[in-house]
């Protein structure tokens, strides 16, 4: 059985909806939301709205915390490829899988395991193979 988990949403029970209403008549409450899965803020908050009052709330702190851009990021054709594919583009009806750069169009036909491996391309668009 998996394991429920609350909404991180700071005011996720100040939502009034029937779902998160509680209790017996005479003393109703609502309470932030639990479920077994969480499909916004990394998995986090339950809805649109209680993930970005969870950015109002935290989110210069996490800013202040983790580091601010403090000068230009920058994208040159070093750090420019991306992983593609062709849809059923090959003769036997399997995708063709690349590597493009989308600053100069230069494009690499790789295997499907290359496609799959993570390292392939670093995190800021560089090749690694
Ligand atoms: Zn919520």
């Amino acid at each position: 059985m998996s394991q429920l988990k609350y909404c991180q949403g700071p005011l996720c029970h100040t939502h009034d909806t029937k779902d998160r209403k509680r209790g017996p008549k005479d003393n109703k409450r609502n309470e932030t939301r639990r479920r077994s899965r969480l499909y916004y803020l990394g998995g986090n908050a339950c809805d649109m709205r209680c993930q970005s009052e969870w950015f109002d709330v935290y989110g210069q702190r996490a800013l202040d915390h983790f580091g601010r851009i403090t000068e230009a990021k920058v994208l040159t054709k070093d750090n420019a490829w991306q992983k593609r594919y062709d849809w059923r583009s090959r003769e036997d009806g399997g995708y063709q899988h690349y590597l493009y750069n989308h600053l100069t169009d230069e494009r690499r036909n790789i295997t499907e395991q290359q496609y799959d491996n993570e390292n392939t391309i670093t995190n800021d668009g560089q090749l690694n193979i």
